[in-house]
């Protein structure tokens, strides 16, 4: 994923003196990757539905704004009608980071395919996977020629010449992902509408059982999620201790509250200006007012059904 994000920053011609704008919940990945083109990562707040925030987005752009990198957080997509509209007023590619959320869509359409480009992780972590590996969607037929020519080692695998004797354009490196991991992978996508189904069963035993007793997150009108994480606000200092103390004990806390800080960018002093790490300390706080419970597959129904009771408790005892 980190590379296919690279890749395609290149291919979209981000060179140094460029600004990319990326937001603030997010994975360390988005601003290694335009660090390592040498461009300069701008960070952009999320809102309550905890993607990239519109208003700020405009707030952000200049001169330099070369790309936007939406990433669409645990599952859920941001109203990207509003973000291309911006990106395309001001002559700005768009590219997705759909990483975390393979399956997803918005307005029918699948997420990685609605940008200029798009790309995906099949890590470990992710909803499909093949050990390491990744991809990058896109319909434009010279960003395709350039991504491919460039993850090997600018091979244009000219059908007229064997490999050895093939030609070369421009120069490359190399982001090959094995064939072995490819099959794995080919075997994993006729798994994922089996893994979506059902994960929303699981997603959907938490938020009927808790709905009117917490805020959950909003999924926006036009997005279709995985349904891979329940995220809930809790306020309060010590109940939210206790909800994570229990959730700790029984099923983890996710990105927030486990790996905040390797998801949001008001921790990545060793990346990011000062300018960049305040400007962040919004979404700090929105994500830390939020608690998230891993829909994992080899946990049970029931398993779900027994913590949602479970925190209910918790949390409509003494409040
Ligand atoms: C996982 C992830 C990446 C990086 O993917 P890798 O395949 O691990 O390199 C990039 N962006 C986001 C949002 C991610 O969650």
């Amino acid at each position: 994923g980190t590379s296919a994000i690279k890749i395609a920053l290149k291919a979209l011609g981000v060179k140094p003196g460029h600004e990319v704008i990326t937001q603030a919940f997010n994975f360390v990945a988005t601003v290694e990757a335009i660090i390592e083109v040498g461009a300069t990562p701008i960070i952009c707040n999320v809102d309550d539905t905890l993607n990239m925030c519109e208003k700020d987005l405009k707030d952000k752009i200049t001169k330099k704004t070369k790309v936007i990198i939406p990433v669409h957080m645990l599952g859920v997509s941001v109203d990207l009608t509003k973000i291309l509209n911006i990106a395309k007023k001001n002559k700005i590619k768009v590219l997705e980071d759909n990483c975390e959320a393979v399956g997803a869509k918005y307005k029918r359409k699948y997420l990685g395919t609605l940008g200029d480009m798009g790309i995906f992780s099949f890590d470990f972590s992710k909803t499909i996977t093949t050990g390491e590996g990744g991809a990058i969607l896109t319909n434009n037929s010279k960003l395709d020629k350039y991504c491919r020519e460039y993850h090997d080692h600018g091979h244009q695998n000219n059908k007229r010449y064997p490999r050895g004797r093939d030609t070369v354009g421009i120069s490359g490196f190399n982001y090959r992902m094995t064939e072995m991991q490819a099959v794995v992978g080919k075997t994993q996508l006729t798994k994922l509408n089996y893994i979506l189904k059902e994960n929303k069963l699981r997603y959907q035993i938490l938020e009927k059982s808790l709905d009117g007793v917490i805020k959950i997150r909003k999924i926006p009108k036009n997005s279709t999620s995985i349904y891979d994480t329940f995220i809930f606000t809790v306020k309060e200092k010590n109940k939210k201790k206790e909800v994570i103390e229990f959730l700790k004990k029984n099923i983890g806390t996710k990105n927030l509250h486990d790996a905040i800080k390797w998801h949001c960018a008001y921790f990545w002093k060793h990346m990011l200006t000062k300018k960049q790490i305040q400007n962040s300390i919004k979404t700090k706080n929105i994500l830390e007012a939020n608690i998230a419970i891993p829909i994992l597959l080899k946990q049970s129904k029931k398993k779900y059904s027994e913590i949602s009771k479970k925190l209910k408790k918790i949390l409509l005892n003494n409040t």
